[in-house]
């Protein structure tokens, strides 16, 4: 049916093309390529013989992926490389006439921001080619804008207030690591925490606000609100909300290092000079952590994300949670993945299918929640993923 080009061959690319090599009635032919060709290799190495092909590219270089998509004709393009690389792909889809998927959303590499801003700008531009960009198609952002357009269409005249409950008790047995790319991950948790209440943006100090939140089959843990880029779609797309809020999970070690890390200066992503060379604190932090992609056969314990959403319909209240629950150990088993990397490969190769199948259509940009979440929904329970529904009210 299509040949689908993955670009990233780390955690995440891990699990898409796994997850792309048993969806092969769909995807019939799988090119993945990377900054490295040893990492393609690497996961080329878990698979049968012949059931993908690998390339080395760049992407942060336009013209190279744009000469790559052309020669192998690929027929749509999912970015599971770094935020970094979102406008460089997306721009070398543009060239090529080629649709677009990623899962998260695009950051520069000198500032700890991330917006949807320039991503968003390029919507005439795709749709004048009639192509489509499906920005966010992981697991949160991704599913959890799914649960919430479902939630939507069959449980909600309107939508009031929505909270995004993403909980990892996952135990890799280290006293500090990441789950997924270290940088992106302390640039997320280190930074201000936002949440939208009445129209406005709402900052507060990093871990300032925290909540327990009793999740299903994992049990009470501190929750604590940061900023989280699919708020910012969701504001636009959800009708009559008025608020929304983003937690996670975070134990006290894990805090504890944190801080230390940031007190010391360990997170700071400008250059600093050290006996005669420049190097980046956050950069050299990272090749001190343990990888995220060795945290697989280690970790056990389970992941639970989903959303809260409060409302109306036939104007009496109304309260649902929609969660899933994951399990590391059962992921690993499944494609060599821990966790947190299963749940964000699975919806982006969900994503791509309905792309490819056509069921999810549209000249332009778009986020999830803008998409029938039914098709998406379903793929969910189908692909590894399964979901179940709380009625609280
Ligand atoms: P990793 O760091 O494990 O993998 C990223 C891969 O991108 C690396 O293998 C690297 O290649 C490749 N890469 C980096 N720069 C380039 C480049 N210039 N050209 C080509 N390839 C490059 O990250 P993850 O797999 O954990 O994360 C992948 C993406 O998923 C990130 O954007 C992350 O933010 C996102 N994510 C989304 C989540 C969600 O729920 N929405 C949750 C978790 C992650 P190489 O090995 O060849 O050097």
């Amino acid at each position: 049916m299509a040949h689908v080009l993955i670009i990233g061959a780390g955690g995440v690319g891990r699990v898409v093309t796994h997850k792309c090599v048993m969806n092969k009635e769909t995807f019939t032919k799988i090119t993945l390529a990377s900054r490295r060709l040893v990492s393609c290799k690497g996961i080329a190495d878990e698979l049968p013989a012949g059931a993908i092909e690998i390339e080395q590219v760049d992407a942060d270089n336009t013209a190279e992926l744009a000469a790559l998509i052309k020669r192998i004709k690929a027929d749509i393009v999912i970015n599971v490389a770094l935020p970094y690389q979102d406008l460089t792909i997306m721009d070398a889809c543009l060239e090529t006439n080629t649709p677009y998927l990623d899962t998260a959303n695009y950051e520069h590499p000198d500032e700890a921001k991330f917006e949807y801003k320039e991503q968003w700008a390029k919507h005439d531009a795709f749709k004048e080619k009639n192509l489509m960009a499906l920005l966010g198609s992981g697991f949160d952002p991704g599913a959890t804008n799914v649960f919430c357009a479902y939630a939507q269409k069959h449980y909600f005249d309107e939508i009031h207030t929505i909270d995004i409950l993403d909980c990892n008790a996952g135990d890799h047995g280290y006293p500090f690591a990441t789950n997924f790319n270290p940088e992106i991950n302390l640039r997320e948790v280190s930074a201000k925490g936002r949440y939208w209440e009445n129209g406005t943006w709402i900052e507060t100090d990093p871990m300032e606000i925290k909540m327990v939140w009793d999740y299903p089959e994992v049990g009470p843990k501190d929750s604590y609100l940061l900023y989280h880029e699919e708020m910012e779609s969701l504001v636009k797309h959800i009708k009559g909300l008025k608020r929304i809020r983003f937690f996670m999970t975070f134990g006290q070690s894990y805090l504890t290092h944190m801080q230390c890390l940031q007190n010391v200066g360990m997170l700071g992503i400008e250059e600093v000079e050290h006996k005669g060379m420049k190097i980046v604190p956050m950069e050299f932090l990272k090749t001190l952590l343990p990888d995220p992609g060795s945290l697989g056969p280690r970790t056990k314990g389970k992941t639970n994300i989903g959303i809260v959403a409060e409302g109306l319909k036939d104007g009496k209240k109304k309260k649902i949670y929609i969660y899933q629950i994951s399990d590391h150990e059962k992921c690993y088993a499944e494609v060599k993945s821990q966790a947190v990397s299963y749940t964000t490969g699975v919806p982006a190769v969900i994503g791509a299918k309905l792309m490819v199948e056509g069921k999810w259509k549209g000249e332009g940009v778009f986020n999830m929640e803008q998409m029938d979440p039914d098709p998406f929904m379903k793929e969910l329970n189908a692909q590894g993923l399964p979901w179940k529904i709380l009625e609280l009210e």
